[in-house]
């Protein structure tokens, strides 16, 4: 057990208290705090009020510059640790993360305004459970030895280098952490950029990293914008992995950057995805898939955000949904009554009320919600549902990334119709069916453009299953082996038979 990292001074503008928790939020390069080399700092706001949380240095390309160089100086000793050690390391950040469950949720609502009971007995818990599984995972990787032609071929998982994580912000610590621990796990060294609007349990991470033992410069935590701290991490020649959730127009810009040294890239992006519901589904059940989509106050990549209803179900199901949203209780995500809290920023409110406006101004109807919720005010937006929209329309086309859903219909039995909706975006993210038909839901999944199909749930994610997008949600898969086929250079090392071939 390393010994804590040393605390700012005390009159340092890194230091703030979140939630009653301390946390520096100067970078974490080579295993040490430090500020930015031009000294910035940007201030991060709580979405719950709109307060200042706190000073985050704000990195620039020298920062950057330093945080490849660490992760390069640490790779070869982290690469060539024994995969035993390697898990233990990890479970032991494992171990320090579930001491700090608390912490980490208290200060991940302060920071992104999504619910604290999720983040206290779902999110965190899942952040220990990503590490724990990837450092099993690791021990349980292998590649049986075979012969041909007397040549013995081994196949080898040989960690790729350092490993820049770029994360968004509406699941912050989760994220991150879904890339870390494969990435690391793998014996790649990493350099994490955090979202600028949720900066701070990414700082409180590296010291439980570090006070867990993980060997300096293994992991190292850029803070700052990203055109400033992202763009020059992503150029970096030093950098051999680059893993990126976030939106399409980032990742196109990512892309280019790592073009220019052939750096392989795994892009979880946006989508637009549907939620089908046959006149065959238990109502009750589709009505409470949909009113999930609201969750997080719908700032979730997966959300099914276009409910497609066969006719003759429509109006029992929309009784049942409009039902269950009247029972929803916006509010203080802090409370534990509390279902939709506020969006994470006033400029994406103003974005996500755009793209209702727009659509109301081109004939939709808000069936329910459709604007601010102007009782609680600030960034709190009511659970919106539009009907009247038409598929090529900005609002069934593009990603809101808010409580807004659409419902359109699908002619009774009309099975290709169905799935044409569902299939025509340019996304291919999740989608979801609804149905009280084996037969159908083996049909229309195998038909349908998406990395995960949910039959009759919504969010059921295994960590040994692939996990990414189609289209334009994105680029590879990560999750189980698939991500350790990422992080990792297949090497196949072929030795001749002793004594009777020399040549092969
Ligand atoms: P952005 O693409 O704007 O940002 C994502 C990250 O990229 C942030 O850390 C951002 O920094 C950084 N970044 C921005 N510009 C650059 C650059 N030029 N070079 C390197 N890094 C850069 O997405 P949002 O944060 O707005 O997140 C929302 C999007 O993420 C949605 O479209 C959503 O669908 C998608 N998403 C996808 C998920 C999936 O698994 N498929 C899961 C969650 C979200 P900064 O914050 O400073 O701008």
């Amino acid at each position: 057990m390393a010994p804590p990292a040393p605390a700012p001074p005390a009159n340092s503008p890194h230091t703030a208290t979140v939630a009653g928790v301390p946390v520096d939020t100067r970078h974490w390069i080579g295993g040490r705090r430090v500020p930015s080399a031009s000294g910035a700092t940007f201030t991060d706001h709580s979405p719950l009020d709109g307060t200042p949380l706190a000073e985050i240095a704000r990195g620039g390309a020298d920062d950057a510059r330093a945080a490849v160089a660490a992760a390069r100086e640490a790779f070869p000793a982290w690469a060539a640790t024994a995969p035993a050690e390697r898990a233990r390391l990890l479970h032991a950040v494992a171990d320090g993360v579930q001491a700090r469950i608390e912490d980490l949720a208290v200060v991940e609502t302060a920071d992104n305004g999504a619910l604290l009971r999720s983040h206290r007995r779902g999110v965190m818990p899942r952040v220990v459970h990503n590490l724990r599984y990837f450092a099993d995972r690791l021990l349980a990787l292998s590649h049986d030895d075979f012969v041909t032609r007397g040549h013995t071929h081994h196949v080898s998982w040989d960690p790729a280098g350092p490993a820049v994580l770029i994360t968004p912000w509406n699941a912050p610590l989760m994220l991150a952490s879904w890339k870390i621990a494969p990435a690391l796990a793998a014996g790649n060294t990493v350099v994490l950029k955090p979202a600028e609007w949720t900066p701070l349990t990414a700082s409180l991470f590296a010291g439980i990293a570090h006070e867990a033992g993980l060997p300096a410069g293994v992991l190292n935590v850029l803070q700052g914008y990203g055109p400033e701290a992202g763009a020059p991490l992503v150029a970096d020649p030093g950098v051999r992995r680059i893993s990126f959730t976030g939106s399409v127009p980032t990742a196109r810009r990512i892309a280019a950057a790592a073009a220019g040294h052939l750096v392989p890239c795994s892009f979880e992006l946006g989508g637009k995805s549907p939620l089908l519901v046959f006149a065959d589904a238990d109502p009750e059940l589709a009505a409470d898939l949909a009113v999930e989509q609201y969750d997080n106050a719908g700032q979730v990549c997966l959300a099914a955000t276009r409910i497609l209803v066969e006719e003759s179900a429509r109006d029992a199901f929309l009784g049942h949904f409009l039902d269950r949203v009247r029972k929803l209780t916006p509010g203080d995500p802090r409370d534990e009554a509390t279902d939709v809290g506020p969006a994470i920023h006033p400029r994406h409110v103003e974005r996500v009320d755009g793209f209702v406006r727009r659509a109301l101004d081109a004939g939709a109807k808000a069936v329910t919600g459709g604007g601010r919720n102007h009782a609680l005010g600030g960034n709190h937006y009511l659970p919106t549902l539009l009907t009247d929209v038409a598929q090529d329309s900005e609002i069934v086309q593009e990603e809101v990334f808010g409580p807004v859903l659409t419902l359109q219909t699908f002619p009774d039995g009309d099975e290709d119709e169905a799935v044409r909706l569902a299939d025509d975006t340019r996304f291919g993210l999740a989608a979801t069916l609804v149905t009280g038909d084996r037969e159908r839901a083996r049909r229309v999944a195998a038909r349908l453009v998406a990395g995960t199909v949910w039959v009759n749930c919504f969010f059921v994610r295994d960590l040994s299953a692939p996990f990414g997008g189609s289209r334009e949600s994105g680029i590879g898969r990560e999750g189980g082996d698939w991500s350790f086929d990422f992080y990792c250079d297949l090497k196949n090392t072929v030795t001749a038979p002793e004594g009777w071939a020399r040549h092969g």
